[in-house]
């Protein structure tokens, strides 16, 4: 096995678990920051290159850890020959319309919609979805920024003049119109898919979000579940030719599972495989990108994953508590920002839960809202 050089598009938190992952693999990562343009060591952040030619022709592959990326670069990377999964993985991950259009193609159930770009589209959209109705940008959005809920009639002039601003606002925008989907809860699946085709999935995590924001991932053991994830993943991964970690988030409804988003990298709800398995999302996504053998991806004790949002300091306690991993990104302090996270696990889910309820005592509900939701 010989040294890959890996320059990841981005260069945010996933840029660094990658980074610390690759490193007994002999794997370096070089992380691309795509708003300052600059090479930069993914760990300190110093500036380790300039220019994206250089990086590109140092990489011996390229990746990414967001979709929102702008297309000229994607396009220097696609022509390398060297970018993984692709740009068409990337596209369909950074714009609802090409990402539905996918679902739709490789026939996984996904929430009814209608695409919007002006307001007779939004007027017949309101017929053919039904209210509620969840309106989405395409382009931009994440975290559940960019959207809005459509209740009642009255509210149809007030939202079509805020999505009419984000229509002119933002080149090629469009918006989404989702039937509102009453979900029982909230699952992801993460996988990765080698070039020859071969597909691991790790087992389901129910995610609780708030306010869009994930804030507590669990694994779960659910083999009903899991194979029905395990095909629509598949059948998407396969579509798009996909190779890396792909993150497919999943409304349960009554046990069926619909497609609510897809990510084409590795995941915050994908967290928790630092300490709950074998092989984490990280290293799989290096092993898949640079055509290694896929590692085990089952999980080897009960764990969860909460995203410390806002908080840029923990009480020391903390690392007293047994089988508590913290994970600091090094990031500036900003309200709500995603700083960090910890992974918890335990010998059986029991001692998992009496674990997350002495966290509930410690942590503030302010900065791990679902925590004290459980
Ligand atoms: P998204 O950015 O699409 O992941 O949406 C953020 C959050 O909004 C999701 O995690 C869901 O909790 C909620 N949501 C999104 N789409 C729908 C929908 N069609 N029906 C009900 N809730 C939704």
């Amino acid at each position: 096995m010989a040294n890959q050089q890996v320059l990841v598009l981005g260069a945010g938190q996933l840029a660094r678990m990658m980074s610390l992952a690759g490193a007994p693999l002999n794997i370096d990562i070089t992380a691309f920051d795509v708003e300052s343009e600059k090479v930069v060591h993914p760990l300190t952040g110093h500036v380790i290159g300039h220019g994206l030619n250089n990086a590109i022709a140092q990489a011996d592959v390229i990746t990414a850890e967001f979709e929102h990326i702008p297309h000229s670069i994607l396009d220097m990377c696609e022509k390398s020959g060297k970018f993984k999964p692709s740009t068409q993985a990337i596209k369909a991950g950074g714009d609802r319309r090409i990402e539905k259009q996918l679902l739709d193609d490789a026939n996984v159930a996904n929430a009814k919609y209608a695409v919007i770009t002006n307001r007779a589209e939004f007027d017949a959209a309101i017929t053919y979805v039904g209210m509620p109705m969840v309106l989405k940008t395409a382009l931009g959005g994440y975290d559940g920024k960019g959207q809005w809920r459509l209740k009642q009639l009255d509210q149809v002039d007030a939202i079509w003049q805020e999505m009419e601003q984000s229509l002119i606002n933002t080149p090629y925008q469009a918006i989404v119109a989702e039937e509102f989907v009453s979900f029982d809860r909230e699952v992801s699946l993460i996988g990765a898919r080698r070039t020859n085709g071969e597909v691991v999935v790790y087992p389901l995590a129910e995610n609780i979000h708030v306010d869009g924001v994930l804030s507590l991932s669990t694994a779960i053991d659910e083999p009903k579940l899991q194979e029905q994830a395990k095909e629509m993943f598949t059948a998407v991964a396969d579509k798009l030719n996909y190779v890396g970690v792909l993150a497919l988030e999943f409304f349960d409804v009554n046990g069926q599972l619909l497609v609510n988003e897809i990510a084409p990298r590795v995941h915050n709800s994908g967290h928790w495989t630092q300490q709950g398995a074998e092989v984490c999302q990280f290293e799989n996504h290096l092993r898949a990108v640079c055509d290694l053998p896929l590692g085990d991806t089952s999980l080897i004790r009960p764990t969860a994953m909460m995203n410390i949002l806002g908080l840029d300091r923990l009480p020391e306690s903390l690392l007293a508590i047994p089988n508590c991993h913290i994970h600091w990104y090094g990031k500036e302090k900003r309200a709500g920002r995603k700083m960090g996270h910890i992974n918890v696990c335990a010998k059986s889910s029991e001692q998992l839960n009496t674990t997350l309820s002495k966290l509930a005592s410690i942590l503030p509900a302010e900065h791990f809202p679902a925590l004290h939701q459980r």
